[in-house]
């Protein structure tokens, strides 16, 4: 397929070579707070992209790590990190923090049917591999350590620093878009390990220094652990690009000596209702925010993926309402070859052809539409429609041929918000009654190290 590589600023084959397996590193979420709508997008486009690779046979391995320390409130070096500073205001420890947060995002991700990742690792169960980085940048002069004890990558001995985000060392000086600190090198040097007596969470670290890990450095050694030196594909959303990509590359590619990915995806940013999503304007939404109002994780998540993913996309009330109103129109097709055998036709061709084009999504649906128009009319060979439909539902991820007994209802995910609240405040008799409560609705809850998962009993 074509791909948008933004490293190099145009479209590419994918995966390079046809290489098996293909190996994907997503940048996942900072546990701190409830997702957003616009997080959700991004993982979802990285769910598209993993579950058409697979409909098209290849063997796919996606890691999806959880950052749990390290990521400050302002993204630079310095300031406070979003865990503690989290903590702090909810009166809990950061590892309360992580975990409550990191169950609800493994609650959205199920409720929009996301599939799980092959590995979702946590920073703070990485630390090893992370100063085992550190310590080979810095025997190999990529690295130092400040009076302060601190260590920082040094910008100046990676040439290529600059290469994705186009930014020249000196136009971020320029720019101000880095920290100018007395005891870096250079203004765009970033901090691989901190060194505060302060912090909560501290590990023995490079050099023996007490400290924690920048947050570039997590991605870095999470990807080499497993999925080795070169990955077939980066993704994350656009404003990962700098500092955090940039940096990922220098930090791997220097410690690596070979390249980092052969293929870097960025999704845009969303807008809610034409704005920029902020606290201030209280326009942030959540997953449960939107089933509280009484819309369906499917209707989120088709609405979610429903322009391509380099398109600015603006989410709006009457863009939910309408998704709602298509899934039910699909539905209602889907219906008409439930029970059909299988069979590859040209509307098939036709959704591989929009797919291949750089996700062009707005392509696909437009093939929905022709389909469904003429499913209505009769004029669509059973088999063929029941491949089809089989396919785009695949790749999309919209249940649609679950009935209704297979969904959760909203109930039961009502409930089992409340019990995972009730246990994230170590509640255990609360989370009993919960669980008997679901149960009594005919639903097992079922407590992972993911967090708790739902089953019809
Ligand atoms: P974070 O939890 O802030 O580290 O973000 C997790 C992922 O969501 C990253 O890939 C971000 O780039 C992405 N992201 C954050 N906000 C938005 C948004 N408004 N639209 C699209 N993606 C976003
Ligand atoms: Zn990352």
């Amino acid at each position: 397929m074509l791909l948008y590589d933004s490293l190099r600023g145009k479209l590419k084959e994918f995966p390079e070579g046809g290489s098996a397996p293909v190996t994907i590193y997503a940048c996942g979420p900072t546990v701190y707070q409830y997702a957003s709508i616009g997080n959700l997008r991004t993982f979802l486009t990285t769910d598209l992209l993993r579950r058409y690779l697979e409909y098209r046979g290849l063997e796919v391995k996606l890691v999806m790590n959880i950052t749990d320390v390290g990521h400050m409130l302002n993204d630079a070096d310095t300031g406070e990190d979003k865990m503690t500073a989290s903590a702090a205001k909810e009166g809990k420890t950061p590892e309360e923090i992580a975990r409550f947060y990191e169950e609800a995002f493994f609650r959205d991700l199920d409720a929009v049917n996301f599939k799980r990742a092959w590995k979702h690792p946590r920073a703070t169960e990485h630390i090893p591999q992370m100063v085992a980085l550190v310590e080979k940048l810095l025997e190999e002069g990529h690295a130092y350590v400040t009076e302060k004890n601190d260590v920082y990558f040094d910008v100046a001995s990676f040439k290529d620093y600059g290469k994705l985000s186009g930014n020249s060392v000196d136009d971020l000086v320029a720019g101000a878009r880095v920290e100018v600190k007395d005891d870096k090198k250079h203004p765009a040097d970033f901090a691989l390990w901190i060194h505060n007596p302060n912090h909560v969470m501290q590990w023995k670290g490079p050099r023996g220094i007490q400290g924690y890990p920048g947050w570039h450095l997590e991605c870095s050694a999470m990807a080499k652990e497993y999925l080795g030196d070169t990955l077939s594909l980066h993704i994350g959303g656009e404003d990962l690009k700098f500092p955090h990509h940039e940096c990922e590359i220098a930090q791997s590619e220097s410690a690596n000596h070979a390249p980092f990915s052969k293929h870097w995806l960025h999704v845009s940013f969303l807008l809610v209702e034409g704005e920029k999503m902020s606290k201030s304007k209280g326009n942030t939404y959540t997953l449960p925010d939107l089933v509280a109002k009484g819309y369906s994780p499917e209707a989120v998540r088709f609405l979610l993926l429903s322009s391509q993913y380099r398109t600015q996309f603006n989410f709006t009330f009457e863009g939910l309402k309408a998704a709602e109103r298509t899934l039910a129109q699909m539905r209602s097709v889907t219906e008409q070859f439930a029970g059909a055998d299988p069979v590859k036709g040209a509307y098939e061709t036709r959704l591989v052809e929009a797919m291949d084009d750089d996700m062009n999504v707005s392509a696909v649906l437009a093939i929905v539409h022709g389909f469904m128009t003429e499913a209505n009319k009769g004029n669509i060979d059973k088999n063929e429609g029941a491949s089809f439909m089989r396919a785009f539902d695949g790749i999309f991820g919209l249940r649609l041929f679950e009935t209704k007994s297979q969904q959760i209802p909203d109930e039961v995910q009502a409930l089992a918000q409340m019990r995972a609240e009730a246990r994230a405040n170590k509640d255990w008799a609360a989370s009993d009654r919960l669980r008997d409560e679901i149960a009594a609705k005919g639903w097992v809850a079922e407590d992972t190290p993911q967090g708790q998962k739902l089953k019809k009993a």
